[in-house]
């Protein structure tokens, strides 16, 4: 990329809760599109009439810019959310996640793990060995950002996901996110699933298994959602962990593989041995 790169980051609200929000980085020349892009996407938005709309646009240093490749992804379908929540499970605790603590995990974002049951803004820190959670403010959470691919992926990754019908902006937001999760230092999983009612769609990523989408892990209508990342505590110190995922500009220069839909095993108790879930 040139020599000047912009962050630029784009926030809604409706009725002062949290309508919309997308960010990219860019050069100088496409700030200006970029800009009117995110607030005709915030003004168009199918969950609400915007009130408030704030963008911001941030200069970045280009060599302080870390260039990382995408986690693999593959789709796991399934109609039934209770399993799909058991195959979270047990994708999380192949990750390195304890077994009651990943589903200690599910139920806080199915009781809504911010204050009062409600919704986070940003995502759950836990210790995968403990439990216990890690993050600074238990009402915001930790916020992601200033992550985007390089401009000559964006559109390899376009094509690569709507040849396997994943054409939609969540998907590949979803995946960049989840990327620079998994770039961090100490993570071992993350665990994420929308508080929009009608899309049921979660995954669990890691670092083996990349980003695994589980197309059922809450029941529709559901407005409870969150993200939970598990990091090792004694592998990285907390403050630098948030420091790396709010403020360090990374963009993804290489995709991974888009591999086929899989079709779970029948019966949950053979998904820990199962080839077809956990082959190499
Ligand atoms: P979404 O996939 O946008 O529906 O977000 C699902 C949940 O993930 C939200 O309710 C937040 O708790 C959390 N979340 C959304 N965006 C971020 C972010 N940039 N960083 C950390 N957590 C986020």
């Amino acid at each position: 990329m040139g020599s000047s790169l912009y962050s630029v980051r784009m926030r809604a609200t409706c009725q002062s809760k949290h309508l919309a929000g997308a960010e990219r980085i860019v050069t100088a020349a496409a700030v200006s599109e970029t800009t009117a892009a995110l607030t005709s996407r915030a003004m168009s938005h199918v969950n609400g009439v915007a009130d408030e709309v704030y963008c911001s646009v941030e200069r970045i240093d280009p060599a302080i810019v870390r260039y990382e490749k995408l986690p693999d992804i593959s789709t796991y379908q399934l109609d039934d959310w209770q399993k799909g929540r058991q195959l979270a499970c047990c994708m999380l605790s192949r990750a390195g996640v304890k077994e009651d603590i990943a589903a200690r995990a599910v139920q806080l974002l199915a009781n809504g793990a911010g204050p009062e049951g409600s919704a986070m803004r940003g995502a759950v820190i836990m210790d995968p060995a403990t439990g216990e959670r890690l993050e600074r403010d238990q009402s915001r959470g930790v916020r992601v950002s200033r992550m985007d691919l390089a401009p000559e992926c964006r559109s390899e990754l376009e094509r690569e996901l709507a040849s396997v019908g994943l054409d939609h902006h969540r998907v590949l937001e979803a995946l960049v996110l989840a990327g620079k999760v998994l770039s961090a230092p100490g993570v071992v999983a993350e665990l994420c699933w929308s508080d929009n009612p009608d899309y049921t769609t979660g995954y669990v990523a890691d670092l083996h298994g990349g980003y695994q989408r589980i197309t059922a892990l809450k029941p529709v209508g559901d407005s409870l959602g969150g993200r939970v990342f598990f990091i090792d505590p004694t592998a990285v110190a907390i403050d630098e962990l948030i420091d790396y995922l709010e403020c360090q500009p990374v963009l993804f220069d290489g995709l991974g593989d888009c591999r086929t839909i899989h079709e779970p095993a029948a019966n949950p108790a053979d998904w820990p041995r199962s080839q077809l879930l956990f082959g190499p």
